[in-house]
């Protein structure tokens, strides 16, 4: 308490000079949060971390910068440092610190740490990108999505970093925005945010959990978001309560997002936008197309009255069908289409947000009906990316995703829903890695789809890709429960993708 005193007191004298950094001592350990990696390249990738000593009360940081010194070296004992330098944390990034270290050998392993105020880091193992035809003969990747943080344990990512992947892709809803669901393990310490330094402390509280911590410090990440980053089912400018204010509570979870990400400052644009579309290569073996399905999307059609937000709707709504709507946005389908025919990777994952194939099923009356959230709420901009996939031909495409909280697998076929059409490309659905199931829907989707191969709701979990130029092998990874600390994990089902032979092969 009194070095907490004297603390508050010595920054209340210190004059308030704009950015200019100052010694610090802590009063308490400061890198509470870990650290993270992502978005590697062949010469660097991107370090994180934030300085957060009080993390769940705003940070509990002085209203000055700080300083930062981080650190890369060859060896885990940082013996041979490769690369180092300061970085500066600011007031208005919550002491967050985006370092993009460049100038490093391509296709190995290095080790990261960040020093101030005399403490330092947990250290983080992190890799560069390999150069076409040195080192990039296989790759193996972990799929991650949807954690709420009250309906279970994270030991998937403690399980994820034992199977020690290059890569971890996440796919969205890495926080929830609100409380939901039965059978809780934990709490939420706030009610749902909603300005920053709620989102902030929103992220916080699911950072301090250690075994994402360890999964952050394992490998190198890509992540992408979906709707509980900020609001359930918001879509562009709309959230599903109409709120006019919307926008401005959307740049606030942006903001937070990015401050505890592992991303290049370059992402941030005017206005509270955010750019995290992109592509990534990994070598000549994988390019990893990156989309980002809320910023830019269309209103999701034939919504409740007064409403926003998702509905399950028939085959009566016409909106649905509307050639207009957009999931991505024009400039990045423009992008996509480029990227898809600019490709020439072995493999080509296009990673993204929720369920891709057609997954309508029967209500109780018997009528066909679509989730307007996902992609059957956006058939004509489907079918704009399958033409992009058949025009372009990038070789073996494979569409990642989640947010359905299942585990599944299926064929894409040229005519999405003509299952006698060629298939085109393979989808994998990873399950959540805590968020609870939805059996009815899900077997009901299962029961109305032979397209689909695989469903399984009841599965928490993870997903585990292994390629080379051969072979695609993919596993769901299944956690024994989540409702406990330290469950092993278990394949649930496993299947492989010969290359040029799209769809699982079970
Ligand atoms: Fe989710
Ligand atoms: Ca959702």
């Amino acid at each position: 308490m009194i070095s907490r005193r004297k603390f508050l007191l010595a920054s209340l004298l210190a004059p308030l000079g704009g950015c200019a950094a100052r010694p610090i001592r802590f009063e308490s350990y400061p890198f509470t949060l870990g650290v993270a990696s992502g978005y590697p390249t062949l010469e660097g990738m991107a370090l994180w971390t934030r300085l957060a000593p009080r993390p769940l009360e705003g940070g509990g940081m002085p209203p000055h910068a700080v300083d930062v010194r981080w650190e890369v070296a060859e060896d885990e004992a940082f013996s041979r440092i490769a690369r180092s330098g300061n970085a500066r944390a600011v007031a208005e990034n919550a002491h967050a610190v985006h370092v993009e270290a460049g100038g490093l050998a391509p296709g190995r392993a290095y080790w990261y740490r960040f020093i101030a105020g005399g403490e330092a880091s947990p250290v983080g193992r992190t890799r560069t990108a390999p150069r076409p035809g040195e080192g990039d003969e296989r790759l193996r990747m972990a799929l991650g999505s949807c954690q709420q943080y009250e309906q279970g344990f994270f030991t998937a990512h403690r399980r994820i970093a034992e199977d020690s992947p290059d890569l971890v892709a996440f796919v969205g809803d890495y926080i929830y925005e609100s409380t939901w669901g039965n059978q809780h393990v934990r709490s939420h310490h706030i009610s749902e945010p909603r300005t920053l330094a709620q989102y902030r402390d929103r992220y916080a509280q699911y950072k301090m959990d250690p075994d994402l911590q360890l999964c952050h410090a394992t490998a190198p990440w890509i992540v992408t978001w979906d709707d509980h980053e900020v609001d359930n089912d918001y879509a562009n400018d709309r959230s599903e309560d109409l709120d006019p204010r919307f926008l401005e509570r959307r740049a606030a979870a942006y903001k937070a997002f990015y401050e505890h990400m592992p991303l290049r400052p370059s992402v941030l644009l005017a206005g509270g936008a955010m750019r995290i579309y992109g592509s990534l290569d990994w070598g000549s073996l994988a390019t990893f197309h990156v989309l980002d399905n809320r910023q830019y999307r269309s209103h999701q059609a034939c919504p409740r009255p007064l409403r926003g937000g998702s509905a399950m709707v028939p085959d009566s709504c016409r909106d649905r069908m509307d050639p207009r709507l957009t999931m991505l946005g024009e400039a990045q389908e423009r992008w996509l289409d480029a990227g898809l025919g600019g490709s020439r990777a072995a493999w080509n994952f296009i990673v993204q947000q929720t369920l891709f194939a057609p997954a309508p099923r029967r209500n109780a009356r018997q009528e066909r009906v679509h989730w307007t959230d996902g992609w059957d709420g956006y058939p004509a901009a489907r079918e704009r990316l399958i033409r992009s996939l058949v025009e372009r031909r990038p070789a073996n495409p494979v569409i990642l995703g989640g947010d359905v909280h299942a585990a599944m697998a299926a064929s894409i076929h040229a005519i999405p829903q003509d299952p006698a059409s060629p298939v085109v490309a393979t989808e994998y659905v990873t399950t959540s890695i805590t968020s609870q199931g939805f059996a009815s829907m899900i077997s009901g989707i299962a029961k109305e789809n032979p397209h689909i191969h695989y469903a399984e709701s009841q599965v928490r979990g993870y997903g585990l890709l292994e390629l080379d130029r051969r072979k695609l092998e993919a596993s769901h990874r299944g956690i024994g429960s989540v409702k406990v600390r330290d469950a092993k994990a278990y394949t649930a089902n496993k299947g492989t993708i010969e290359s040029g032979h799209p769809g699982i092969a079970r």
